[in-house]
């Protein structure tokens, strides 16, 4: 029977999910990867404090004469103060191409290192070739310094500081011993060692969805296989996984109940030669017994003899009654047998057995009622077992109890099937014993047992021989309240 699973979680599903997280989180590690690694690399290089070597505002003061500029020259720079009427009024360290003034143009080119823009002419190389052009284009081009300014409010002069670009360069980055083709492979190794740890963690963590329950599936059945059949599996699943918890366990059970049925029957068996056994060994050892002493005893008087042979023909009886009980237990419980199936009036059936029945229920003066429908109603049943079975009830209402007891027999056709109930009120049988005394053997009062001639196989017998028509038997009684057994056969 398959379990249908709600929200069903395949494991299809878990693989798409996990893809998926994968996918976003490698993009994700890698852009971080990649934008840490440029920080580092930076952070590594770039010398933050010799960033500002040039800063114009930094250096700062109202008397452009007191600007430490060493730092500058250091670099082989310089620093010019320019006033309001674009003159350079002060001149520290070395200016290539050193100027008086400065025109708009120059500013410009020299403080954003492009050219100005017109729109009408386009790009200001007119100037090149404008006649009487007093600017040096050449100055511009061999530039390779890196300018800053300021402008001082307080005393209105303009402050340049103008850097030799290769050896600002080379104070702004750090010499480390490490050149960068090598920083560059140590940190693709470590970005690499990082991606690989986190596809193993994340091929874990996929994994784990099938390692935990395929471990746990393999323990169950290597469990079940040495023998412990009440192994269930437990594990939280939505996916294929649970259905086959559910299938492993259900398999469990069917096993274990196999199993506890197999130990059932054979403990059955065991105990039934135990039984058998002992039953017979009674009969048996009396008529041994009392042969002997018959033999050894030749002078024993003809009233001896008849008493001691009478003993001998009850016991014989026994063994004989015990033996054909058994015989006819033992055929009913095997699976060769097979009921001699007709479809009779079963009515006429029931009255025809307890006819037979009447001179014993006289003879114990018991007080009679039999009700059995007139008409006609027709059932499959084997005439000769259902007899027997029957019978046993008849026999064990008159065997077990007083004189005057009440027995009533009452049948007839209900909606789905047919009922017979044989009632006496007599001395019942316990109630603890509804069960168990329909097993092989079992007695309600043991020691009247053998004085009462029974088996303890007649009510075992009736049983399998209404299970074998497909009814049922029950008994209703409790000790001296009488007992009521109830019967029903199907009609097909
Ligand atoms: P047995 O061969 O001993 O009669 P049964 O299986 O037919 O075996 O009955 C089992 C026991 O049930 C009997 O030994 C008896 O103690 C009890 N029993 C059966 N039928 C009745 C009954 N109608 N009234 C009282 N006791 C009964």
């Amino acid at each position: 029977m398959k379990k249908k699973i709600k929200n069903k979680k395949t494991l299809a599903n878990i693989l798409l999910r996990n893809y998926i997280l994968t996918y976003f989180a490698v993009t994700i590690l890698v852009l971080l990867i990649f934008t840490f690694s440029l920080i580092f690399g930076l952070l590594l290089y770039l010398n933050i404090n010799h960033l500002n070597a040039n800063s114009a505002s930094k250096m700062m003061k109202d008397d452009y004469k007191a600007i430490d500029s060493s730092e500058v020259e250091k670099l082989g720079g310089y620093i010019e103060v320019v006033d309001d009427s674009n003159k350079v009024v002060y001149r520290k360290g070395i200016n290539p191409n050193p100027k008086d003034s400065y025109t708009p143009y120059e500013y410009y080119r020299l403080l954003t290192n492009t050219e100005p823009s017109n729109p009408e002419v386009g790009i200001s190389q007119n100037y090149e070739n404008t006649p009487g052009d007093t600017v040096d284009i050449n100055y511009f081009k061999s530039d390779k310094y890196v300018y800053d300014k300021a402008y001082n409010y307080n005393q209105r002069f303009l402050l340049i500081v103008g850097v030799p670009e290769n050896r600002f360069l080379k104070y702004i980055v750090n010499d480390y011993k490490l050149s960068p083709g090598k920083f560059i492979i140590i940190t693709l190794a470590f970005d690499i060692g990082i991606l690989v740890l986190v596809f193993i963690l994340l091929s874990k963590a996929t994994s784990r969805n099938f390692i935990k329950p395929l471990k746990l599936l393999t323990e169950g059945a290597s469990r079940i296989s040495k023998g412990d059949y009440g192994t269930r599996i437990s594990l939280k699943s939505k996916n294929e996984f649970g259905e086959l918890r559910d299938a492993f366990n259900m398999m469990a059970e069917e096993i274990e109940k196999e199993r506890l049925l197999k130990e059932n029957a054979e403990e059955n068996r065991k105990n039934l030669i135990l039984d058998i056994s002992h039953d017979l060994k009674n009969p048996l050892s009396s008529i041994q017994g009392y042969s002997e002493y018959i033999l050894k005893n030749p002078g024993l008087s003809h009233a001896e003899l008849v008493n001691y042979l009478e003993i001998i023909r009850l016991n014989s009886q026994r063994a004989n009654d015990l033996i054909q009980d058994l015989f006819e237990y033992s055929a009913l419980v095997s699976s060769d047998f097979n009921l001699n199936m007709k479809t009779m009036d079963i009515n006429e059936f029931l009255r025809k057995i307890i006819a037979s029945y009447i001179p014993l229920f006289e003879k114990k003066h018991m007080n009679y009622d039999f009700q059995i429908p007139e008409r006609k109603t027709y059932l499959p049943f084997d005439e000769l077992q259902l007899d027997r079975a029957i019978s046993n009830l008849i026999i064990n209402s008159i065997k077990y109890n007083p004189e005057s007891t009440d027995i009533l027999i009452k049948a007839g056709p209900e909606i789905n099937h047919y009922i017979i109930i044989i009632q006496d009120n007599g001395i019942g049988i316990p109630m603890e014993l509804k069960e168990d005394i329909f097993h092989a053997f079992v007695r309600a009062d043991t020691s009247r047992a053998l004085y009462d001639n029974g088996t303890g196989l007649g009510l075992a017998i009736t049983k399998k021989v209404i299970e074998k028509h497909g009814g049922t038997i029950t008994l209703e009684s409790d000790s001296n309240m009488g007992t009521k057994f109830t019967i029903t056969l199907p009609f097909n």
